[in-house]
């Protein structure tokens, strides 16, 4: 069987820590002094929508904090969510290596709104790393469902085996594997060296 040669990158917990999960909304709240079940159970009924393309990030605000007054503005509230989006920097050295081997052809596959998809690609630079990038936002289907990893393998014209796909979280990687897709639960970036070498996947690293 051939070695493997796409690449498909989940990113919040893997090389960049998640853009907008529950630890960034329970600071929000503290923050912004919002009431969490209110805003939580708003959050909850807006977030496929958000991250499906099918809502803005003004139309999430506007149905899940700006639905009355308040004593700050949306372009404050949403300077603090993209502030959220931190580097996981060994990744980034570690992803950026195997993408200067140009051995692999390499994409995200991950769940995202729209604007912090966007911001994220700009603040890090991701386009230096991917060539691609299947957002939930873009394609308007969410992991785990299987079509997103279908659209996935069609669009690169790859068949599953070719594929490994990385994430943090195990249910995401269920349907990859169940498709076909090799799959690794990444935990640590050595974890994830070692797991890649195991598919004969290598970077050139210093
Ligand atoms: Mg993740």
């Amino acid at each position: 069987m051939a070695e493997p040669n796409t690449l498909f990158w989940d990113n919040g917990g893997v090389i960049l820590t998640n853009g907008w999960d529950r630890d960034s909304r329970e600071k929000a709240v503290e923050k912004f002094h919002l009431d969490w079940a209110d805003f939580e159970d708003r959050h909850e009924l807006m977030l496929h929508a958000f991250e499906i393309g099918g809502a803005t990030l003004d139309e999430y605000l506007r149905r899940t904090v700006f639905y009355r007054e308040r004593n700050f503005t949306p372009q404050e509230f949403k300077d603090f969510m993209f502030e959220q989006s931190q580097p996981f920097p060994e990744s980034l050295e570690f992803l950026g290596a195997l993408a200067r081997t140009k051995r692999y052809e390499m994409a995200t596959l991950n769940n995202e709104s729209a604007e912090i998809n966007d911001y994220r690609i700009r603040k890090f630079k991701l386009r230096d790393y991917f060539e691609a990038f299947f957002a939930s936002c873009y394609l308007g289907i969410r992991k785990p469902n299987a079509g997103i990893y279908q659209l996935a393998l069609k669009i690169t014209q790859r068949a599953p085996q070719e594929c490994v796909f990385i994430d943090d979280r195990g249910l995401n990687l269920e349907c990859a594997r169940e498709l076909g897709m090799h799959v690794i639960q990444f935990e640590n970036v050595a974890q994830l060296r070692n797991d890649l070498s195991g598919f004969g996947i290598t970077a050139n690293e210093k």
